[in-house]
């Protein structure tokens, strides 16, 4: 192949190699997570979580999307659930559907029969604290712990419009318009999409020069302050579901120039479902300007920041020896 066109492939393949419908921060948002959740352990909680995950190591087979060149058990852990999400087929386990436009009330109704992410959340947990249970399950079960409490904390991971989260719903980002998938145009899903930049477009800008390490010094540094009153608040995951449902509506949904209705309830299989949701959403011409990535990235780093103090709650907390 010549230069460009090889080119053209591997930005084809950059494109549209991510699966269709990805439902987690990007490698990177997952392991600032863990950074921080690093700073806030006990250092009991350091101790039982290095040891459970040191003693029942992850699959050397397992390819892993993230790469497996950390020795940092709890970054590598980070990412592990979206390696074995089509084996365990625990896909629903990584978001919850709250309909937009819905403010308060128990979740139960919108954790569907294969579960949801706080469901997830309160079942790890308790096998995390079940000191009869398998070590190998203990294990994995810091990991979930590790990625969900990441992934609830990206505002389209708890809301729904009809629009799979946000995956249906075509944005031109700075300067790159959305595209359809050029082998399956009728299938309506384009990139950029409003989950994928808010997966990790944002992020990863708002990095810049930095690194997941750097990162989460910085951020840590940021919210320090504010950190103790998320600790005083104690664990509360449906709380910080609803939470983060809020922040969604805001600075995801509201945030753009163009006004975006609140879709019927429901959740199409494709893009090309619920009245042709992808093809409504890109005569809407949404552009993610600069402005929308400040003000995104605002809510992206505090949502990583209260991730990170979050997790090393629940971490902390299951690491209590009790009498
Ligand atoms: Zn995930």
């Amino acid at each position: 192949m010549n230069r460009r066109l090889s080119m053209l492939v591997a930005v084809l393949a950059a494109i549209f190699c991510t699966p269709p419908f990805a439902r987690a921060w990007g490698c990177k948002g997952h392991q600032t997570v863990a950074l921080i959740a690093e700073k806030h352990l006990t250092p009991e909680a350091r101790q039982f979580v290095e040891k459970l995950l040191g003693e029942n190591p992850i699959d050397p087979k397992l390819k892993r999307w993230c790469g497996n060149a950390t020795p940092d058990v709890m970054v590598d852990a980070s990412t592990w659930p979206d390696d074995v999400r089509n084996e365990r087929r625990n896909g629903p386990w990584h978001y919850i559907d709250i309909p937009r436009g819905k403010h308060k009330g128990s979740l139960e109704e919108y954790c569907g029969a294969d579960g949801c992410v706080t469901r997830a959340i309160e079942e790890q947990r308790i096998i995390l604290k079940d000191k009869s249970a398998d070590p190998l399950k203990r294990a994995e079960a810091i990991r979930y712990l590790i990625h969900f409490v990441g992934d609830m904390h990206q505002p389209l991971h708890a809301i729904n419009n009809g629009d799979n989260g946000g995956n249906c719903v075509p944005v031109k980002y700075l300067h790159h318009e959305p595209l359809p998938n050029p082998q399956h145009p009728e299938r309506e899903d384009y990139s950029p999409n409003l989950h994928q930049i808010w997966d990790t477009e944002i992020v990863e800008r708002d990095m810049e020069v930095s690194n997941p390490h750097r990162y989460a010094d910085e951020l840590d540094e940021k919210f320090r302050a504010q950190s103790a009153s998320w600790v005083a608040a104690d664990i509360h995951v449906e709380n910080w579901a609803w939470e983060v449902h809020e922040l969604a509506e805001a600075e995801v949904y509201d945030a753009f120039s163009a006004r975006i209705p609140v879709e019927p309830d429901v959740k199409p299989k494709g893009c090309s479902d619920n009245n042709h949701i992808g093809k409504r959403m890109f005569e809407k011409h949404l552009v993610a300007d600069e402005a929308y990535q400040t003000r995104a990235a605002k809510a992206a780093e505090t949502g990583l920041a209260k991730a990170g103090v979050r997790l090393a709650m629940i971490l902390n907390d299951a690491a209590k020896t009790h009498p």
